[in-house]
């Protein structure tokens, strides 16, 4: 064994007889054991005393004590060590005669461990003295052992309570942040509410006094006022929303809407910010969209106005895009992706990855140029997101960005998605004259999805020739569409270019322009030559319209025979009264495209005789399911004197999904006109009119 184990460890030896002592301490020297004696029992316990008033307490590790000594004798000496708790611990081992049992067994009971047995041999004394050394040590070892686990367990009982302190923080900081953050989504939804109101009425007053007499300078501020409203109540608005999506109260709609409307709706709001910074805007919505789709129009709206607003904002000149095509599709879904494109200040590559964050703004500085919370791509992350869509942007610092976002909408492969182009339109020579690809694709997949052919030129002199050719082919143009450059002097020349030569006179030039060039009286005076205008952005029923006017032109294409009680350009007011949206759609497309009437649309019989008896119709059009007052009973209150709407005899059409003879009767005892039935079908819708008109 390794003897520096013993090094300094003590030994006190207690023996009255000198010859043991020497003995023993010659045994214990190659130790190097600091050895204590004492002669006697009082000493041995005097010696202990004193060791243990010592500051360092340091006491012997064993005692080796003589049973037989004069006074206290060893068995008395260890009973008085064992009965002091500060000594009790101090192992002892006898000394005594091989013979003497009887001693041994009192050296037990007065609690020694142990028997050295005389005359000393060596290797005993050792023997003995080591083992209980070494069992002195590991109980040392032992103890110490148990203090650092006792320590342990103190401390990991310490960082228990602490956790378990921490973790009830922790719940009632979250019970707090919730009721907090709902009660900030309660009061940020009760305020914007309570701030809007008043900021309507604020807003409202300024429309009223721009339409009154004012000075110059009054009106200047009426406007500002007009204008620091409309963004308050921008900021508000989107705040609102934020709050809402964060508490996850906002619910999108699902209902069938027509997106080529929607972008029209978008393009027309859009129209007065991107003139008054002359920038091209453009609604490109790609032919295989299908007409109708349901998802939540107002929410992807949003998405597509703040959009193209910032791409307005951030461009000084140029061109401002949104194209909106098939992404993927599935059997009941389609995703589409809609694509902002400018020709802006672009966005630094660093910045790209936190513009989606709330209050995030490339520019923060106090300085900045552009006005704008940081808001506005956040509430559109999180709309497009849930739509089961995305949302990115590709970006060159000073070339223009493109925002782009995807999302998903359903489909009814039940119902008609391609409203049909009037049969009149089809067949007819159409031009389009346009430096700018991306409006002639504007017209373009209008046509592609009418299925209407046409001819295309970037340059004015090949579209001039084009039109002569035409002529000289004896199949003239129908029609021209021809873009407008922005200064006059050019409109002068291409009008006279044209006028010089009489045999165009057959073709309806339509000039695209900006509303704000009001060139129509220009244009007008070039008689007998055809002008029209189209105002920028186009637009879907903007379209529609213009070939409405275009075909209208020669005396045969008016069928005069139809009308009855027509308006001053000879179209039809025609009531819908139609409960589903998609049918809305449907008809209001077929009576618009086909017969040029002016359609207005009702929900139920009860608003369809609201309607009669505020404003002269034509002719009604009247679904027979309809929630509230169904088509029947509003026939009937319809051709009631007492009821009085504006014409009681007014001719009603019946629209149902069921064919069955009964039905058919029972609208015509209530005093319907005629009966077509669902999905309409052009050839009946026909004759149903005409047996009406
Ligand atoms: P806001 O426009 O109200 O500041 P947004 O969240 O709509 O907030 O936009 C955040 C920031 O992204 C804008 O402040 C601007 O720095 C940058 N940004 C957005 N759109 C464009 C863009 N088309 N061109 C350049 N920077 C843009």
């Amino acid at each position: 064994m390794n003897q520096e184990i013993w090094k300094n460890r003590t030994l006190l030896i207690v023996d009255d007889r000198p010859d043991n002592l020497n003995i023993l301490i010659s045994y214990l020297e190659k130790y190097q054991f600091r050895i204590q004696v004492a002669k006697s029992g009082h000493e041995a316990i005097n010696r202990l005393e004193v060791m243990y008033d010592r500051p360092e307490k340091r006491l012997p590790d064993l005692i080796i004590m003589d049973v037989m000594m004069p006074g206290m004798d060893g068995i008395k000496t260890c009973k008085e060590i064992k009965s002091k708790a500060e000594f009790a611990d101090i192992p002892v081992i006898f000394l005594t005669a091989l013979h003497n049992s009887k001693d041994k067994l009192k050296g037990f009971e007065a609690g020694g461990v142990d028997y050295i047995t005389k005359p000393l041999h060596n290797q005993e004394v050792m023997a003995r003295i080591k083992t209980h050394l070494t069992l002195r040590l590991q109980k040392e070892a032992l103890e110490l052992k148990a203090l650092e686990l006792e320590k342990a367990k103190l401390k990991t009982d310490a960082i228990n309570d602490q956790l378990e302190q921490a973790i009830q923080e922790a719940n009632s900081w979250a019970i707090e942040a919730l009721n907090a953050n709902d009660a900030k989504s309660q009061f940020l939804a009760n305020m914007s509410h309570e701030i809007r109101t008043p900021m309507n009425g604020i807003i409202g007053m300024t429309h009223l006094l721009l339409g009154a007499e004012l000075t110059e300078d009054q009106r200047s501020h009426v406007i500002t006022i007009r204008n620091s409203g409309e963004s308050l109540l921008h900021i508000i608005n989107d705040i609102l929303d934020l709050s809402k999506i964060e508490a996850g109260k906002l619910q999108l709609e699902n209902i069938s809407f027509d997106l080529r409307s929607t972008v029209g709706d978008v393009m027309k709001v859009l129209a007065y910010n991107a003139l008054e910074k002359q920038l091209e805007l453009n609604g490109i919505v790609h032919h295989d969209v299908p007409v109708v789709i349901n998802g939540d129009p107002v929410r992807l709206r949003q998405i597509m106005m703040n959009l193209l607003g910032n791409a307005i904002k951030f461009t000084q000149k140029g061109e401002v895009c949104l194209d909106a095509r098939v992404h993927q599709e599935s059997e009941k879904n389609i995703w589409l992706i809609f694509k902002v494109t400018d020709t802006g200040i672009g966005i630094p590559e660093d910045k790209i990855e936190s513009l989606f964050q709330n209050f995030s703004q490339v520019d923060a500085s106090v300085t900045r140029k552009f006005g704008g919370t940081g808001l506005g791509l956040a509430i559109s992350k999180q709309l497009a997101e849930m739509m089961d869509g995305e949302i990115g942007v590709n970006s060159k610092l000073g070339k223009g960005s493109e925002f782009w976002f995807t999302a998903r909408f359903e489909i009814q492969a039940d119902i008609q998605c391609r409203i049909p182009f009037p049969e009149s339109f089809k067949n007819k020579k159409i031009l389009i004259f346009d430096k700018l690809p991306n409006r002639r694709a504007v017209i373009t997949e209008y046509l592609k999805l009418w299925q209407i052919e046409w001819d295309e030129s970037e340059d004015s002199f090949d579209a001039y020739m084009k039109l002569v050719n035409g002529v000289q082919e004896r199949a003239p143009y129908d029609i021209c569409f021809w873009s407008v450059p922005q200064a006059d002097k050019d409109i002068q020349l291409f009008v006279d270019t044209i006028c010089q030569n009489t045999s165009l006179i057959h073709t309806t030039y339509v000039a695209i322009s900006p509303q704000y060039m009001n060139i129509d009286n220009k244009l007008s005076q070039k008689k007998p030559f055809r002008f029209i205008t189209l105002p920028c952005p186009i637009t879907y029923h903007s379209l529609l319209n213009c070939f409405s006017k275009a075909f209208r032109t020669t005396k045969e294409q008016i069928n005069t025979s139809k009308a009855i009680t027509q308006d001053d350009n000879g179209i039809l007011n025609v009531l819908v009264a139609e409960d589903n949206k998609v049918n809305q759609i449907i008809i209001q497309g077929i009576l618009e495209n086909h017969y040029h009437y002016h359609v207005h649309i009702v929900n139920n019989g009860r608003e369809a005789i609201t309607a009669l008896q505020k404003k002269d119709f034509d002719l009604v059009f009247m679904d027979i399911q309809m929630p509230d007052v169904d088509g029947i009973s509003a026939t009937k209150l319809i051709r009631n004197p007492l009821t009085e709407v504006k014409k009681p005899d007014i001719p009603i059409i019946a629209m149902t999904a069921h064919t069955i003879p009964e039905e058919e009767k029972e609208c015509m005892d209530a005093g319907m006109n005629a009966f077509v039935s669902k999905p309409i079908n052009l050839d009946e819708l026909k004759t149903a009119i005409n047996q009406c008109v």
